[in-house]
């Protein structure tokens, strides 16, 4: 009896040490539970590994699957129902580190509404990580793949993947500047989507910050975005730092709620008076590395995932179980949800 006990003990002790070494590293993550997403997000995932296990290096500047990215995102556009005139290749240029000349491109996508007015979809595609930009890329290929099926919508759609964000933001800034200024006029919005998987909270972003008047203008879009998404009940968190209430230790809010900082594609078009709405999944209740409160941790138990070696789906998976398909159906439901709105 002893020698029984004995040994269950000993093999109670040893399943619990491989459920704590194997769960060690797993974090949870804020989940809505009530929300049915049905298929939004699924075919994201699968574009999301593809990037992962066969377009790992996107990098603008010399990536080796730069090309093969490009190629691939251009022939899952034409099996879903896209033709070459839809499809546009933007050659632009841009300066290395080493002053060298590159030239790369964004791929443009057009789907024509039943009004001249158009929403731009992006997301940068160039890049060496999963989350950033593996994840924006899958989202806005899965967006612009769905949509093509459907009903006509009432504005057309301008998906655009930018090459060289990772290089100062060059392809968009590239794309803004080759836009016409009836074409501008007659832009709704932009809305970007970068690192949308491993930051801890899906946000939302919006609008510009007016320091002197210590307040956020240009936020139409902004508002009505978000009124959607509180009706859909996805629990979006906003920035949390306003002019009244800045981060602990500031007087005044680097990026006051809900505008952002001007490091992703958003800003090329909000410097030409175009409104934007960005999503990304951050942290902005925690210190960042340089402990400005910036969103720049991404996540409060593993830290900034973008630009290091976590930045892979074994990974994230690992430390975050099931976040990565979570926050893409969040997402997902979201952007599709404003695109076919009436
Ligand atoms: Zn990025």
């Amino acid at each position: 009896m002893i020698k029984i006990m004995r040994r269950r003990c000993f093999a109670l002790i040893l399943s619990l040490m491989l459920v704590l070494s194997s769960t060690a590293f797993a974090f949870e993550t804020e989940m809505v539970s009530e929300v049915d997403f049905g298929e939004y997000g699924q075919q994201a995932y699968q574009y999301l590994q593809y990037i992962d296990k066969h377009l790992p290096d996107r990098d603008s500047d010399g990536g080796k699957n730069t090309l093969e990215a490009q190629q691939w995102i251009i022939s899952e556009l034409m099996r879903a129902g896209y033709t070459d005139d839809q499809i546009q290749l933007q050659d632009f240029t841009f300066e290395n580190e080493d002053e060298d000349e590159i030239t790369t491109q964004n791929i443009i996508v057009t789907l024509p509404g039943q009004s001249a007015s158009q929403i731009i979809v992006g997301a940068h595609y160039d890049g060496t990580g999963t989350g950033d930009n593996g994840s924006g890329t899958a989202l806005l290929l899965e967006t612009a793949c769905r949509l093509v099926k459907g009903d006509k919508l009432k504005e057309t759609l301008a998906f655009a993947f930018f090459g060289a964000e990772e290089n100062d933001t060059d392809g968009s800034a590239a794309y803004a500047a080759a836009m016409s200024d009836k074409e501008v006029a007659n832009t709704a919005f932009m809305i970007n989507m970068d690192s949308i998987i491993c930051g801890d909270f899906c946000y939302l972003y919006g609008g510009v910050a007016d320091f002197k008047k210590e307040r956020v203008v240009d936020t139409d879009a902004f508002e009505k975005v978000y009124a959607i998404s509180q009706r859909l009940g996805l629990g979006l968190h906003l920035i949390p730092w306003t002019f009244d209430d800045p981060a602990p230790g500031f007087d005044t809010p680097d990026y006051p709620s809900p505008s952002v900082g001007d490091w992703s594609d958003h800003i090329s078009f909000a410097e030409r008076g175009i409104q934007y709405v960005y999503i990304e999944a951050s942290n902005w209740d925690i210190p960042g590395p340089d402990k400005q409160y910036d969103g720049d941790s991404e996540t409060a138990d593993v830290g900034r995932i973008m630009h290091t070696k976590n930045d892979t789906l074994s990974k994230i998976e690992k430390f975050f179980p099931g976040r990565a398909l979570y926050h893409l159906q969040v997402f997902s439901l979201l952007i599709n949800t404003v695109l076919t709105e009436k």
